[in-house]
């Protein structure tokens, strides 16, 4: 029995200039429930027409809402948090219908994506400039915050309202125009909150929103990377992509906010809490079946403590329910289409070939419950080791692999010997440890005793392979200003 769904938040077409409106083509694509791969909506199949009239609306928005202002701005941004709030449970059932996370915690999600809203509502009256100490006589220096134009928005399927919502508020914030375009598997939370901002009272033209099946993903895209109009593109998503875009959109110069992969290490010593680098772990890992970047792909346990802790947590991790979203007891629910289960399962099958033992899961799921084909159970695995794919590449899935070390030198050595640097998370009550771990691990997040770290008010992003830009935080506006330098002389 799927959730039912409030149908005045399922416009079912594009966003473009104040108006909803079909795919050129009237080309459609079926939005699938994860949990049974059975079609239950569609969203408009859009192309490069499509893509075009979103940026010539967007465009001609520009000038009067970079003019109103921020207090005016920050008012119908805060409209929207209200509104996004009041939702919850709607925009909660959305988000678990195409994207199967269990209902309490994509109500979670929601709340997580309004946190953003608002703080950006309250950041855009704070985008002051400097007046700056003339180093010359008879002058007036002022760096100036503007907004940068026209941002294309491109986002992943894993947090459907909080990818949109870490974006969009900022830009609107700033007094950016946007086109968006989400993916393929989860169009319904984006319109759903596209709808709101409608009616929290976004003028025409200033938000837009297109949505296309992942074949004519590339399409939409293209357009707004050689559009020289579009100044800005800030993109979640895979490495691979983010570097095309950071190729492709170099021909127009524009500015780039790539939020990409993970490969987050995880490393529990012998000095730590052991219950509590439990309870970090289950946090971080198995928040959204593991489909999160930041969550922990390579778990590393100090030799001492190794036994121990496997124990525990496969103890906990045994215990975990799989189901529907439907089910209320359900903590893991299915992974997002049959891509990510292969995937999953290619990343057991080649660890336990090369050494790794299952110590709890390691199987798909299919039972009573779990009747589609997209269930994993959450498995440990001990044995890991650097050769497996499992520790080079995100399996993105509900699997813990742990490997033993030995010394603090080895485990900062393996944790960094990656081309990602998201997150990275460790448990240790040695201060002085701390310190020199937080400084040597190359990442742009660190956790230390504690495996839930994403906050609206905190700098989220990472290096290296994992990209540029921050979301969240002061710094977060940042991303769609740049800077004027106005120089006034002759005043003596
Ligand atoms: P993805 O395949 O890169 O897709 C992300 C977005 O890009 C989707 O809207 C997708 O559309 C679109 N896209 C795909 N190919 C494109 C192309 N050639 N040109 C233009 N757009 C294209 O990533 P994903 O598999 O959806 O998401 C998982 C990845 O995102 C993981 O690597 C994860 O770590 C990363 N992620 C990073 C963060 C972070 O903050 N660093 C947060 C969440 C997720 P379709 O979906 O329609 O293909």
């Amino acid at each position: 029995m799927p959730l039912s769904l409030n149908q005045h938040l399922l416009p079912g077409r594009n966003f473009v200039g104040g108006e909803w409106c079909s795919a050129a083509d009237d080309r459609t694509v079926a939005v699938v429930d994860p949990a049974t791969e059975e079609a239950f909506a569609t969203a408009p199949d859009s192309g490069a027409a499509d893509a075009l009239r979103a940026v010539d609306a967007a465009h001609a928005a520009f000038p009067a809402w970079r003019k109103t202002p921020a207090k005016q701005r920050a008012q119908i941004i805060k409209r929207w948090n209200d509104l996004v709030v009041s939702h919850q449970e709607d925009l909660g059932r959305l988000i678990s219908s195409e994207q199967g996370k269990p209902l309490a915690e994509a109500k979670g999600e929601v709340l997580y994506a309004a946190s953003y809203i608002e703080w950006f509502a309250e950041e855009a009256t704070r985008a002051d400039g400097d007046v700056i100490a003339a180093p010359v006589q008879g002058r007036r220096m002022l760096a100036l915050r503007e907004p940068v134009g026209v941002i294309a928005a491109i986002t992943p399927w894993n947090f459907p309202a909080a990818m949109i919502a870490r974006k969009i508020a900022p830009a609107l914030a700033a007094g950016c125009t946007v086109v968006c375009k989400p993916a393929e598997d989860t169009p319904l939370t984006s319109l759903a909150l596209v709808k709101l901002a409608q009616e929290a009272g976004v003028p025409p033209g200033v938000l837009n929103i297109v949505t296309a099946s992942r074949d004519r993903a590339a399409e939409v895209v293209d357009v707004w990377l050689d559009d020289a109009r579009v100044r800005k593109i800030t993109f979640t998503g895979s490495t691979p992509v983010g570097k095309h875009l950071a190729r492709r959109s170099a021909g127009t110069l524009k500015k780039l906010s790539l939020e990409l992969g993970g490969n987050a290490p995880f490393i529990v010593f012998d000095d730590a809490d052991l219950d509590a680098a439990v309870d970090g772990l289950m946090a971080a890992k198995f928040r959204n079946g593991g489909q999160t970047c930041v969550s922990p792909n390579r778990i590393y346990v100090q030799d001492k403590v190794h036994d121990a802790f496997v124990d525990k947590l496969a103890a906990r991790v045994g215990a975990l329910v799989v189901g529907p979203a439907t089910d209320p007891a359900a903590q893991i629910g299915p992974m997002i289409n049959a891509r990510a289960v292969d995937k999953i399962e290619r990343h057991v099958q080649d660890a336990l070939s090369r050494g790794a033992r299952v110590v709890v899961g390691g199987q798909r799921v299919r039972n009573a419950q779990c009747t589609g084909p997209n269930y994993y159970a959450p498995t440990v695995l001990v044995n890991a080791d650097a050769s497996m794919q499992c520790s080079c590449e995100e399996t993105f899935g509900p699997v813990a692999p742990v490997t033993r070390f030995d010394t603090e030198a080895d485990v900062v050595e393996a944790a960094n010997a990656t081309p990602f640097g998201l997150a990275a998370y460790f448990y240790s009550n040695d201060v002085r440890r701390i310190w020199r771990l937080a400084d040597a691990l190359e990442t742009g997040i660190v956790g230390v005793n504690e495996g839930a770290l994403a906050a609206e008010a905190a700098p989220f992003g990472g290096v290296k392979d994992s990209g540029y830009g921050r979301e969240g935080s002061r710094h977060g506006l940042d991303e769609y200003m740049h800077i004027k330098y106005v120089c006034q002389g002759q005043l003596d």
